[in-house]
């Protein structure tokens, strides 16, 4: 007999990414050049300019194993945040991070918890590892911070949050935050994602950085691929207290981060001028479009990431297809089981006009 899976492999559905713009140019014949891609939260300006000098010094070296312990990386990073070195996981994108910590904590008797629409590696780590989950309906879009910790049994080891959340963009404020972590027990890891944290400030935002010191079963995830341009790298990281950064490095692989997003991130954390102008740009982009999508009769939610969830009032499977005709990518989310909407991130200004241009004359 064929070799088979675990069983909850079996019916695992693969993570769907943004389509490639090599991919949608050799489907519908179009000229790469002439695509856009907002399907992937990525940062239209790329990256700070100072990181292809610090990857050119690293090419010299590539067939040395790179630094398993990340040292410099982590020197820079404690420096900056003003946390020991002995709090942080790299990762292989924070996405590893959150892998490893189904693999760390979850097994078929305990169960994780995150809400309806939340970022779909949750569920899928959780259903590899064999562990159950409960998904707390939404409200408005939003995690139910109360429901979510009122659905916490004995069997529960970690809880996943994102803020804000992809894809509706939704968020927490610190005092709610602080309110939910204080119904938490100490047993059940709070995993908190700060993906598009850069992009997110003001009105009170929560910062999970600055209460792992005083949670001990606080993880807080960022990431170098969203406002630092790098997501093609694969790099980001954790923050907890030691203990937890110490499970996590005896389960990791020893050369989980490569020599290149190594050097890269230490650029990157370095040139905040570069991740402020990018903050600048979103905020001038998400402008535009949402007075562009709102002129359409379109509903968007409110956002605080580089992206937006976007309401057409039904399915959206064909919109999306005349959109890719037109050489425009977006991102269906009816795996997220939000069928009406697209997913639209925010890109410059001349792609935003481009975007608006091709739904005004498809809708
Ligand atoms: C993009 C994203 C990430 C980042 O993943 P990486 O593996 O760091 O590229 C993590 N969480 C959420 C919610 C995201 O949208």
């Amino acid at each position: 007999m064929r070799i088979s899976p675990n069983p909850q492999i079996a019916n695992l559905a693969p993570y769907q990414p943004g389509k490639p713009i090599s991919e949608l140019a050799r489907e519908f014949n179009l000229n790469p050049n002439a695509i856009i891609k907002l399907a992937s939260n990525e940062n239209p300006l790329g990256c700070s300019p100072k990181i292809k000098q610090a990857i050119t010094a690293e090419l010299a070296k590539l067939a040395r194993y790179p630094d398993g312990a990340s040292f410099m990386l982590k020197q820079k990073l404690a420096k900056f945040y003003q946390l020991q070195t002995e709090q942080i996981t790299i990762g292989n994108g924070s996405n590893d991070i959150l892998d490893l910590l189904a693999r760390i904590f979850l097994n078929e008797q305990s169960n994780a918890i995150f809400s309806a629409h939340a970022f779909i590696v949750y569920k899928l780590a959780t259903i590899t590892s064999g562990a159950k989950f409960k998904e707390i309906a939404a409200q408005n879009y939003a995690h139910d911070l109360n429901a979510i910790a009122n659905a916490v049994d004995a069997q529960t080891k970690i809880i996943f949050l994102a803020n804000p959340n992809n894809p509706t963009g939704s968020w927490f404020k610190q005092d709610e935050l602080i309110a939910f972590l204080n119904k938490i027990p100490v047993s059940v890891l709070v995993v908190l994602d700060e993906a598009y944290y850069e992009y997110a400030q003001g009105d009170d935002f929560a910062n999970g950085l600055s209460l792992v010191n005083k949670y001990p079963n606080l993880l807080v995830t960022r990431t170098f691929s969203k406002v630092y341009g790098l997501a093609g790298l694969r790099i980001g990281f954790a923050i907890s207290q030691p203990d937890i950064a110490d499970m996590l490095n005896r389960a990791r692989q020893p050369f989980n981060v490569n020599s290149l997003a190594q050097a890269a991130a230490i650029i990157a954390l370095e040139d905040q001028e570069f991740v402020a102008g990018a903050i600048k740009a979103n905020i001038k982009g998400m402008h535009q479009l949402n007075l562009g999508l709102e002129k359409l009769g379109l509903k968007v939610l409110p956002t605080k990431g580089n992206f937006m969830a976007v309401d057409f009032g039904q399915d959206v499977s064909n919109i999306d297809l005349k959109l890719q005709q037109n050489g425009v990518i977006v991102r269906p989310i009816a795996g997220y089981d939000m069928p009406n909407f697209l997913r639209i991130s925010i890109g410059t200004e001349a792609e935003n006009a481009r975007l608006l241009q091709v739904l005004a004359q498809i809708l």
